[in-house]
């Protein structure tokens, strides 16, 4: 933390979002490990080639309604960060788009797994609103196709099976070897790329703090730890260091 206006990184996992309704399920205890047939749901070759699979993700998602959750107070406390001036850039393993509904501008947010908030063709690529293909499966379509090409549609989500975005893990990445902060929120890192990050921004000389309720492996390497909930954690964290004391 030399630098005049430090940048910093705030990676966040599942557990900012906990506080907004919306439950962990890629996490160790989450739905997607523990149900198979449900992990089944979110895979992209069953999706692909099951239109029962299909049918059943569609109505998952119509009745976790996830897309209506409202952020919590941790979120808005990266708001206050980020509008106190300091140079601050968001990489968030959430695809619920709670970050940028709070108030962080889309282009400091880097969505690491996609967003639910939009669907994509899988045949030609277009992207329209995922409100929109749900309003189709609301009127009675099990399964909407795109509606230019005839072609599957798929959350704009990164489904086990799929690749991450190479463009998007780059940025992420010169982000991590750049900062002088790096914030571990709600992630166990432990799985790439979030552990991938915390490393190569430890590797870099930044300072890092993990807040989360359970150990992680970068406990040992954090200047700080911080094991209270995070709608709690955060706002006070965010005035010690907008006020530049970190102690
Ligand atoms: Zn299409």
């Amino acid at each position: 933390m030399n630098a005049k206006r430090p940048l910093i990184a705030v990676l966040t996992g599942a557990g900012i979002s906990t506080d907004s309704g919306i439950p962990d399920y890629r996490g160790p205890n989450g739905l997607w490990q523990r149900d198979p047939k449900a992990q089944e749901l979110v895979t992209i070759g069953p999706y692909l080639a099951d239109s029962d699979v299909r049918r059943r993700s569609w109505q998952l998602r119509r009745e976790t309604g996830a897309l209506g959750a409202e952020p919590n107070a941790g979120h808005l406390a990266l708001v206050e960060l980020e509008r106190s001036g300091l140079p601050v850039r968001v990489l968030t393993q959430n695809v619920d788009g709670l970050h940028q509904r709070s108030g962080v501008p889309e282009r400091k947010v880097l969505e690491l797994h996609g967003t639910a908030h939009r669907v994509q063709c899988v045949r030609c690529r277009v992207r329209t609103p995922m409100a929109e293909a749900l309003a189709r499966v609301e009127a009675g379509e099990p399964d909407p196709a795109c509606l230019d090409c005839g072609g599957v549609l798929k959350p704009c989500t990164v489904m086990f099976g799929e690749m991450l975005d190479e463009r998007v893990l780059a940025q992420a990445a010169a982000i991590a070897q750049n900062c002088d902060l790096f914030l571990a929120v709600g992630t166990l890192l432990q799985v790439h790329p979030a552990a991938g990050l915390a490393q190569v921004a430890v590797d870099h000389g930044a300072t890092l703090i993990v807040v989360n309720a359970a150990p992680t492996p970068y406990d040992e390497a954090a200047a700080e730890v911080i094991r209270e909930p995070i709608s709690q954690a955060l706002p006070p964290l965010v005035r010690r260091i907008v006020a530049g004391d970190l102690g």
